[in-house]
């Protein structure tokens, strides 16, 4: 598979924490890429790779996406996610929505089963149960630790990948920030600011959503791609520049056509895994 890659995220966190806790984030990330890898070994498109990775971040309790989202104000959880096919720009994404066990299908099937980009709330749900969609009850995504623990607000979890057809995609899920108001919409679904891919680079993104909106950040990282820069530079340089806008703490994670991944933070951490030709790597 020369030059294949998948590259997942679970969220720019703090850094601290307690042992146990970067375990299981190491052991989740390394396994959700392994799930990706084994879709684009199989045959599998970037799309479904980038979706089968980030259900499986999804279904893991220890990240901030699906089941052990974290809780707005009010204690509910309110959902965003988005997928990205970068062979033909088209886009599907979801934003506050309650009840999905796996948002990322749900925005996966936006793209793929309606003529639209992003769905939100009520609109969404009504949209999920005429595809035949399981709603579950929103508590249900709940995890007790997760009122709390330390990392309360982080682990958003992403993928980008590029498959053996040189395609690339770009998936993200999110329960959002810890105590955001009902209703509250980040980064994660909205198109080139926490999730984008096109021809050239697939990007996720992870941090502070006010900031990662403000400054279009995935869409920033791609086109330094497009403009010659590596996939290390691009993220490099997207961070840079939110270090200098002073906005907030984020990550990003880049797959450029090559399949040659980048990864860049101005948080304390990003955890992270990646698998390519070369091999594995990890890291919390
Ligand atoms: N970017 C996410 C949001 O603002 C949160 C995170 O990545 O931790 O919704």
């Amino acid at each position: 598979m020369k030059n294949a890659a998948v590259l997942v995220h679970g969220g720019a966190g703090t850094g601290a924490g307690d042992a146990a806790g970067a375990g299981r984030r190491r052991r989740g990330c390394l396994a959700a890429a392994r799930g990706g890898w084994r879709v684009l070994e199989a045959g599998g498109s970037a799309v479904e790779a980038a979706e089968a990775a980030v259900v499986i971040l999804e279904d893991d309790p220890e990240f901030n996406a699906g089941t052990g989202s974290v809780l707005n104000r009010d204690g509910g959880v309110e959902t965003d996610a988005a997928i990205m096919d970068g062979a033909t720009l088209a886009a599907g994404a979801i934003g506050a929505v309650q009840g999905i066990r796996n948002p990322i299908r749900l925005a996966r099937a936006v793209m793929e089963e309606s003529p639209h980009v992003l769905l939100v709330t009520e609109g969404a749900l009504a949209f999920a149960r005429s595809r035949g969609f399981d709603l579950v009850d929103p508590q249900s995504l709940v995890v007790p630790a997760r009122r709390e623990r330390w990392e309360q607000s982080h682990g958003t979890v992403g993928a980008v990948v590029r498959d053996r057809g040189g395609e690339l995609a770009a998936a993200t899920s999110t329960g959002g920030i810890f105590g955001k108001l009902p209703g509250r919409v980040g980064d994660t679904p909205l198109i080139g600011c926490g999730t984008y891919a096109d021809g050239v680079a697939a990007v996720s993104a992870t941090g502070v959503g006010e900031a990662i909106i403000r400054l279009t950040l995935a869409r920033l990282a791609a086109f330094a791609v497009e403009r010659g820069a590596t996939a290390q530079e691009a993220a490099d340089q997207a961070i840079a520049r939110l270090g200098v806008s002073g906005l907030g703490e984020a990550g990003v994670i880049v797959i450029a056509a090559t399949g040659e991944p980048g990864f860049a933070y101005n948080s304390s951490a990003l955890a992270r895994a990646g698998i390519t030709a070369a091999g594995e790597f990890v890291a919390v």
